[in-house]
């Protein structure tokens, strides 16, 4: 059967795909460790299970208004208000079945065919391919050193085409998190060049040290009426398999997302709406036990990788960690690292090449702390019985 052009060009998501990888091999009897994909290992919220049960049982379950019902857009409308200083009405928001689902309904929504998008590496899997899909043109630009963003190399990229700018922080997969003074020097940027901006900040509430994530929204009318934010139930709320995340953007832009959604999918979720209004409107006390625990997760692997030798970028949000691991590949780039680590290892992590970085693998600490030790023990092994090759940068031995 011959398939459009665009959908012909996506790739499978390498996250997803690597997870189900290592849950098949495990499901075959091998004692698989899976670092690839990032999702919390607890289950969601007391409030949240009490909230889906009783929308299931008391026949919640019909078509719900494309873009929400009016009590969670409001709820959502509230949560931004509080948390980005800014006040939002439900009007400017937007559900939809997840965050990425959030995302593309927003890229679909603003991109003209060839329209550039500029993003920053290392950018999480998932942005190329819908920009692509969206008829975009992908523009990557290679971060500094610490995986920041570099400003100058950014503006270069900027063309008469570019349309959009599109951020993340904290990052998948660095879990590097825009600085204050970095969002407003990003988001001059977008002033100056009359750009969009998307800011994914799936990840905002899981930040271990130093400021909390800034927004765009928070610094001016006139930016936050160039701004979209995308975010979502999953990360904070432990709620991955419930798929439900929103847009929060200017009224026509959420309007338009709500329009794709009546048509494309009919409407978000009913049962999974009335769980996350249950997390928004009840700020479970398991969210921050869960982000201690991650905190104390990040703490023991970045130790533990420095101890390897491993040149680990300090992420100070998300819950992944960024390891450089060039002096330790060969032609087959991080693909081939990752490939031989979980056949001779049984340790799954994603390569770096997956988010145009081909230098680093990204390890998911969303994980058992006993398990993090066991993974470091196994990636220590391996890393003994792979020759380091000459690195321009000063290799360290393991
Ligand atoms: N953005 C980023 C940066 C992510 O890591 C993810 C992964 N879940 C998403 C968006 C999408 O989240 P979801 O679709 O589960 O809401
Ligand atoms: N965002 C998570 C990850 O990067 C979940 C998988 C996905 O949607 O890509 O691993």
């Amino acid at each position: 059967m011959r398939l459009n052009a665009r959908v012909d060009a996506i790739a499978l998501s390498t996250t997803l795909a690597l997870d189900a990888r290592a849950k098949a091999l495990a499901a075959a009897g091998r004692d698989v460790i899976n670092m690839s994909v990032g999702e919390p290992d607890a289950n969601a919220p007391e409030a949240v299970q009490v909230a889906a049960e009783r929308a299931v049982r008391g026949g919640k379950v019909r078509y719900t208004p494309a873009e929400g019902t009016q009590s969670l857009r409001k709820a959502i409308a509230a949560h931004i208000s509080a948390t980005r200083g800014v006040e939002f009405t439900p009007a400017e928001i937007a559900v939809c079945h997840s965050a990425k689902h959030a995302l593309s309904g927003a890229l679909m929504a603003l991109i003209e065919t060839g329209d550039e998008v500029v993003m920053l590496l290392p950018a999480w899997v998932s942005y190329v391919e819908i920009v692509k899909y969206a008829g975009g043109v992908p523009v990557e630009v290679a971060p500094r050193p610490d995986l920041g963003p570099d400003l100058a190399a950014i503006e270069r990229k900027i063309t008469k085409k570019t349309r959009g700018l599109l951020i993340n922080s904290p990052c998948n997969p660095s879990g590097y998190v825009l600085s204050e003074s970095e969002v407003r020097a990003l988001s001059a940027l977008a002033e100056k060049h009359d750009l969009w901006i998307v800011t994914d900040e799936i990840y905002r509430r899981l930040v271990y040290e130093g400021a909390p994530n800034y927004s765009p929204v928070s610094i001016s009318p006139a930016v936050r009426a160039r701004t979209v934010i995308v975010d979502g139930a999953s990360k904070a709320f432990a709620m991955t398999g419930y798929r439900i995340g929103y847009v929060a953007a200017p009224k026509d832009l959420a309007a338009a997302v709500g329009r794709l959604n009546s048509q494309l999918t009919g409407c978000p979720n009913a049962i999974s709406q009335a769980a996350f209004e249950a997390a928004l409107t009840t700020e479970p006390p398991e969210v921050g036990a869960m982000c201690a625990e991650f905190g104390k997760r990040r703490d023991f692997l970045i130790a533990g990788l420095k101890q390897l030798g491993l040149e680990t970028p300090i992420p100070r949000g998300a819950f992944y960690a960024f390891p450089n691991v060039r002096p330790y590949l060969d032609a087959r780039g991080s693909s081939g690292f990752c490939e031989d680590l979980l056949e001779q290892q049984n340790l799954a992590v994603v390569p770096g090449s997956a988010f145009g970085s081909d230098d680093y693998v990204r390890l998911s600490y969303a994980i058992a702390i006993e398990e993090i030790g066991r993974a470091l023990d196994r990636l220590g092994a391996f890393l003994r019985t792979h020759a380091e090759r000459p690195a321009p940068s000063g290799a360290r031995k393991a």
